[in-house]
């Protein structure tokens, strides 16, 4: 325990962001409520309802709640950081459990046509399913003794007592009832209800920046031939404004390759198996779709459309009730096609701990101050390619222009130097932030090469 700030927190959704938070807050409150809309027991695991139910033998298929948990979920290192430091172990744990390990010379990474030279060694990650990452950190949430998982409940709606949320209520089988708590944490996704909440307690909403993606996703999950791709573990193709297309093939627990197809600017993969082939051909190296055409299908090719980015800019509110927070999707969700919103999600659970180091006065303004700072590289990482992919050339402004350049130069300096590669590559896992793109080291290996 670290600084007590209370005896009880409710965190309101089991997500990746909802799980985090209540191992954070074990640290200071007496008790910390997970509240659940779906069935989390042990082996449990519902077959989606608009698609493909199995996914290979023996595994775990997505909740209900988190249906994009049948889609390709990057772990990029600045999560996986973190989740390490509240877990002590977890990754070596998901390791022995069947979670694939890599390193660098493991990943076939191209990126504006340009195939990134690999450092000789690097910090080890874990490529999974979600629901694989999501059921091992919730099995060490489920360890903690101050907490408690409320699951197959619906929330309802906050308490309010004067300016200052009291608790939520909560729909269970045994009927509705109120939940007392000194905080309570929206972490319920992209469809968080704060911002309704905000505006019947007369508060205003958040102002919302949002950013058409019009991203599309197909997934397939296969058993490729072995010894099929010689020792890579994983291959990244980014989308050019010249295609749109892009690709994402990781090995998986259970011997499986996940593969997932994604369009972006309204081009989408196909679903079927023929059209998935013809664009595996159109899209990877020719060694790797012929992996892909050799495999063994592991059931039905499964699709999401994600049509924005939106970002709820709650720091910028005059005014927002004591004893209510917001984490994860439900603040920020982005266009996954970059893989950060765990790791967000992650970053927002620090934000959480560091403010709570201070004590609970101001919690939720010095809260989403320190979010809105933690959040901005990842929000400006992928809103600025988004946009560098879909801006016609006659909206681009020349910081845009400068910028799209210098990055075009730089992937292909990587290309041939695995320094630049590695630089690259600790910026968008949100490890260093932006700034490390200019450091004078990289410009000159970038303009160099
Ligand atoms: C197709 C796709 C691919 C993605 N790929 C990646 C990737 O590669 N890497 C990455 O990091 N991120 C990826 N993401 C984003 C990632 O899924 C989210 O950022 C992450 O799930 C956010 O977690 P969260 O806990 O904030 O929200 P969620 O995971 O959405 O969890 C919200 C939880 O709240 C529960 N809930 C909702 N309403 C209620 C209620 N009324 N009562 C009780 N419970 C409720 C839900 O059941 C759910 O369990 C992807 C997203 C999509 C759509």
């Amino acid at each position: 325990m670290m600084r007590r700030a209370g005896d009880h927190a409710i965190v309101l959704g089991a997500g990746m962001s909802g799980l985090l938070a209540a191992r954070v807050l074990t640290d200071f409150y007496d008790r910390v409520t997970l509240v659940e809309r779906d069935a989390l027991g042990p082996g449990e695991g519902e077959a989606r309802e608009d698609g493909p139910g199995e996914e290979g033998p023996g595994e775990r298929a997505p909740r209900k709640g988190v249906p994009q948990g049948f889609h390709a979920h990057a772990l990029l290192p600045r999560g996986l950081q973190i989740m390490d430091e509240l877990f002590p172990g977890l990754t070596e744990e998901m390791i022995a459990d069947g979670a694939v390990p890599y390193e660098p010379a493991h990943v076939r990474m191209i990126m504006g046509g340009f195939e990134f030279a690999r450092a000789p060694a690097g910090e080890v990650g874990v490529s999974a399913t979600r629901p694989f990452l999501e059921e091992h950190v919730l099995r060490r949430v489920r360890a903690l003794d101050r907490v408690a998982i409320e699951d197959g409940a619906q929330v309802t709606g906050v308490l309010m007592e004067e300016d200052r949320v009291v608790g939520a209520s909560v729909a269970g089988p045994g009927g509705e009832r109120d939940l007392p708590a000194d905080l309570v944490v929206d972490a319920m996704g992209r469809g968080g209800r704060t911002p309704a909440w905000l505006e019947a307690m007369g508060f205003d909403r958040p102002q919302e920046d949002t950013i058409k993606v019009e991203v599309a996703y197909a997934t397939w999950y296969l058993r490729f031939p072995e010894g099929a791709l010689d020792g890579e573990r994983m291959v990244l193709v980014g989308a050019s404004p010249g295609t749109l297309k892009g690709a994402a093939l990781c090995m998986v627990e259970g011997d499986r390759w996940l593969v997932t197809l994604g369009g972006s600017a309204g081009v989408r993969p196909p679903a079927d198996r023929d059209g998935f082939l013809a664009w595996v051909d159109e899209v990877l190296p020719s060694d790797v779709a012929a992996a892909v055409r050799h495999a063994e299908p592991l059931g039905e090719i499964g699709a999401a459309r994600i049509p924005t980015s939106v970002r709820r800019r709650y720091e910028r509110l005059d005014r927002f009730p004591e004893g209510l927070l917001v984490t994860g999707d439900a603040i920020c969700h982005f266009n996954p096609i970059y893989g950060q919103g765990m790791s967000v999600g992650a970053l927002d659970a620090v934000a959480m701990r560091e403010c709570l180091r201070e004590g609970t006065g101001s919690l939720a303004a010095r809260y989403f101050a320190a979010v809105a700072r933690a959040l901005d590289p990842a929000w400006r990482l992928s809103t600025g390619a988004d946009l560098a992919l879909r801006e016609a050339e006659e909206q681009k402004t020349v910081a845009s222009r400068l910028l799209n350049a210098y990055l075009g130069r730089m992937r292909r300096a990587a290309a041939r130097d695995w320094r630049v590669a590695e630089a690259f590559g600790r910026v968008s896992g949100l490890v260093d932030r932006p700034s490390a793109l200019v450091r004078p080291a990289v410009v000159w290996r970038t303009l160099r090469g």
